[in-house]
Formats: structure tokens, C-alpha cells, sequence
């Protein structure tokens, strides 16, 4: 039924918006605005999940392809969470079917089209205390760190929290790679690099300053408490800059000393901010709208993001937002 009303309100609305013309659909600039700054902030939030690699996958879904691979005949909640999981990680639907390609009751047809249909019902994974209740929770407490933490309520954030650690790690050790004087030497739980003189480095002194592109909050907090600068997108208006920018100088202001990347501390935030200016409004927008949206299907189109927008982009009115 839920399904059915979603359909039916996406073919409803699609009609009446091929029958707008630009200067009505210009009315709406502004909330439209607004929903694409919050679409673009889910974008930048979900955006490095597509990268998983195994190492980071939660037990719950490693269990669910390994018992597969091995033979065993993983119950239906495994089943619809090990499809749905695969999904908002970017995996293809081909990856996916051949997870099953093992398992007792093993169809080739009814694999590919159970697995159809939830790509193409956009299912969300199933939350931890859903795969509890089904048994297809593997861990017990103090099996993992991760699952025992409070906030681990679903298992997309144990990915995302594997992926934070993991980044963190490569990128301190990678910048300090490039100042640091002498023989850089890391050890950590991702990464274990010996002893290399890294060369060339750079002259001037201090070293040049640090920027980390940040596409989330998450990773905006974390250039702010590492001391480095920020470079942002403003795709949903002042507004939004303002409060990225409130955020990140109050986290620069909080950051601990340890955790200073670098040996020169770089307070400084840029915004990427698209702008029209033209003496016709309507016309600006038009042109603004079709820019920033060939500016979304590029990154659809060339990053690593999740099949649910790049759904949402192929299917999207030709309009998004910009600033004039
Ligand atoms: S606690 Fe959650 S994330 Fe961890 S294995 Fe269980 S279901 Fe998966």
C-alpha cells in the first residue's frame, strides 16, 4: 500500500511538472532550494558507504554472505537485509544474485528477481534490533567494540563508523607524510607503514596550509578538530554556509592539540557558492537550475554514490536549485 501511494504520488507529480512552465516553476526556486540543499547533504552523508571494503562490512552482513557461500540456508530476514544492505552500499544487483549463488535452494530466475524487486523498491536494511529478534545478529557482547557502543542501532552506522577510523587514519598519516621533516613511520589499525623518507618537501616554511574537502557535517567537525582548513559546498544558500561555518569555527576552537595535523594550524573555511547573475531573474534560475543539476548527475555519474540517486537524478524534473 505505502508503495503503491509513493508510485502514485512520483507519476502524479512528474505529469504536472512537464506541464509547468519556467516561469511558475520558478515560484517554487526557493523551497526547491531548500530540498536539494537537504537531498545534497544526504548525498554527501551516504556518499563514501559505496566504497566499503570487506574489512569494514558488520558481522551481521559478513555472516549472511559467508553462511551463504558455505552452503547454509540463511532465513528470510537474512536474506531481504543481505540484498537490501548490498543495495545502499552501491553494489550491483549482478554482485548481489551471486551472493546466493550457493545456497541450498539456489534459483537463478527467482535470485534475480526477489533481488530486482528490492533494489527496485528501494528497501532499507533492516536496524540491529530487528536482525536480534531474527537471529541474524552474530555478535555477543564484547565480541565486537563497535557493536557494543549505545548509539549502534543500525548496521549502515557500523560501516560509516569503520569508514570514519578508517579515513582518519590513511589521511593523518598521508598529510603528515608531506611535512613532517625526515622519515615518516605509522602504525595503526588500518595501516602499517615502516619507516620511509617521503621527498620532496615543501620549502617554504611554515608548510603550505592543510584543506580537507568536506562533503558533511561528520567531516567538516573532523577538519576543524585536526586543526586543517575546510573547503565546503553552499549549494543550499547563505544560510547553510553561515551555520557550516559557526560549526566549524566553534569545533577549531575546541579542537585539542594531539590531534593538530601538521605543524601550522589552518583556520579557514571556503564555500563552493554557484551563482547567476543576470538582469532577468527567471532567466538566471533557469540557467543556475540547469547548471547546478549538471553539477548533481556529474557527481552521480562520476563518484561512488548509492543507486537510490542516481535513481532520483535520472528521474528528477529538469530543475534543482541555484543561488542568484
Ligand atoms: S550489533 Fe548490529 S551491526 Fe553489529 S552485528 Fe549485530 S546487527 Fe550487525
Amino acid at each position: 500500500m505505502k508503495e503503491r501511494i509513493r508510485e502514485n504520488l512520483h507519476t502524479t507529480c512528474t505529469e504536472r511538472m512537464d506541464k509547468m512552465s519556467e516561469e511558475f516553476a520558478a515560484l517554487f526556486a526557493d523551497p526547491v532550494e531548500r530540498i536539494t540543499g537537504l537531498l545534497s547533504e544526504r548525498v554527501e552523508a551516504e556518499m563514501p558507504m559505496t566504497a566499503a571494503v570487506r574489512e569494514d562490512w558488520p558481522p551481521c552482513f559478513e555472516s549472511a554472505v559467508s553462511e551463504l557461500n558455505q552452503g547454509v540456508n540463511v532465513n528470510h530476514v537474512g536474506r531481504v537485509f543481505l540484498a537490501a544492505f548490498s543495495k545502499s552500499v552501491g553494489m550491483s544487483q549482478e554482485q548481489t544474485c551471486s551472493f546466493f549463488a550457493n545456497a541450498p535452494d539456489y534459483s537463478a530466475d527467482t535470485t534475480s528477481y526477489q533481488v530486482n524487486q528490492i533494489y527496485e523498491r528501494d528497501y532499507t536494511p533492516h536496524g540491529c534490533a530487528a536482525l536480534k529478534t531474527s537471529a541474524r545478529c552474530p555478535v555477543q557482547p564484547g565480541d565486537d567494540r563497535l557493536c557494543d557502543q549505545e548509539w549502534l542501532t543500525h548496521p549502515l552506522k557500523y560501516l560509516r563508523a569503520k569508514q570514519r577510523s578508517r579515513y582518519r587514519e590513511v589521511s593523518q598519516a598521508a598529510e603528515e607524510s608531506e611535512v613532517v621533516e625526515d622519515e615518516v613511520e605509522h602504525h595503526g589499525e588500518f595501516i602499517d607503514l615502516p619507516s620511509r623518507p617521503v621527498h620532496p618537501k615543501p620549502l617554504q616554511d611554515p608548510h603550505p596550509p592543510l584543506y580537507q574537502a568536506c562533503t558533511g557535517t561528520e567531516s567538516l567537525l573532523d577538519a576543524a578538530a585536526r586543526g586543517i582548513g575546510a573547503l565546503v559546498l553552499g549549494f543550499g544558500g547563505p544560510g547553510e554556509v553561515a551555520a557550516k561555518n559557526e560549526a566549524y569555527r566553534r569545533a577549531f576552537a575546541e579542537r585539542r592539540p594531539e590531534d593538530q595535523v601538521g605543524f601550522a594550524p589552518n583556520e579557514h573555511l571556503a564555500a563552493l557558492c554557484p551563482a547567476v547573475v543576470l538582469d532577468d531573474g527567471v532567466e538566471a534560475r533557469r540557467i543556475g537550475l540547469r547548471g547546478q543539476r549538471f553539477f548533481l548527475e556529474a557527481i552521480a555519474h562520476w563518484g561512488t554514490v548509492p543507486i537510490w540517486f542516481k535513481n532520483r537524478i535520472s528521474s528528477a524534473p529538469a530543475s534543482s536549485s541555484c543561488s542568484t
